[in-house]
């Protein structure tokens, strides 16, 4: 699944490679999303406008339209978006088709079709139910500020709370675990009976292990691509993640696969408590 470094990989391939285009064409059908995609619409919508900048918000990529709107997308599970010459071969699943000149398309490919496409109004970014319930980015320099007295003010496990996406957003699975890993913090452990220096050091390790996949163009996951087509050949040093059994890289032991809020959580006895 894309998590948040992942598609801060394709904001900037996009803002690199896709910034001051312009939508020509719209190709597509009606399929069932996490939301319908609304063809109609889009074709209403937009054609004849420019990408004027692509920002992000937790796992969402916003596309600011020239003159006016923007498109909201969520790759979901499986989702793609991919930069490629209108003459390459159709994908399977390549749900919308943007027609960006004669050398370029945008194509939106979601197997699962867990993604969404959705055209926004001017104005509907603030009360859209997805990305108004959102909390703090993590990545937002008032983050190491106000997010360590909202996890100290929470009866729940610690990890949970990561993963609570009014709390903090875009926070994922594997960066939840490798961060709790980190700064040595069990992952069962209750916000409001974890001190607030410890506090302190897991919000600085969640930064740190974002920005350094973000460094490294995101973790190398299976149905990722980075926007050109290139399949991420990159990967952070995840010590955590997807090391259960495995003996931990500080002290030797082995790590325990738990389950922790229905996800799995790697987590090591001795050093984290
Ligand atoms: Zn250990």
């Amino acid at each position: 699944m894309p998590e948040l470094p992942e598609v801060e990989t394709v904001r900037r391939a996009l803002e690199r490679h896709a910034t001051g285009r312009t939508i020509e064409s719209v190709r597509g059908r009606e399929v069932q999303l996490r939301r319908p995609l609304d063809i109609r619409r889009l074709r209403r919508r937009l054609p004849g406008h420019r990408l004027n900048g692509f920002r992000r918000r937790a796992k969402f990529l916003l596309v600011d339209l020239d003159p006016s709107g923007t498109l909201l997308v969520h790759l979901g599970m499986s989702g793609r978006l991919l930069l490629c010459d209108p003459a390459s071969p159709l994908l399977p699943h390549s749900h919308l088709v943007l027609g960006l000149g004669p050398r370029l398309d945008l194509r939106f490919v979601d197997p699962r079709r867990f993604g969404l496409v959705s055209w926004l109004a001017p104005g509907d970014e603030a009360i859209d139910p997805s990305l108004s319930m959102l909390g703090l980015e993590p990545l937002d320099e008032r983050a190491p500020f106000e997010l360590p007295p909202l996890l100290h003010a929470r009866r729940a496990p610690l990890k949970a709370l990561l993963l609570d996406q009014r709390l903090v957003a875009g926070v994922g699975n594997i960066y939840a675990a490798e961060a709790l890993w980190r700064a040595g913090i069990r992952p069962s452990r209750p916000g409001h009976r974890t001190a607030l220096p410890r506090l302190e050091r897991l919000v600085d390790e969640v930064r740190a292990v974002l920005s350094e996949a973000i460094e490294q163009g995101g973790t190398t996951i299976r149905d990722f691509s980075s926007p050109q087509g290139n399949f991420g050949d990159f990967a952070v040093r995840l010590q955590a993640y997807g090391h259960g059994g495995e003996p931990c890289p500080r002290c030797g032991r082995a790590m325990i696969d738990d389950r922790l809020a229905g996800r799995s959580t790697v987590w090591c006895r001795r050093c984290q408590h």
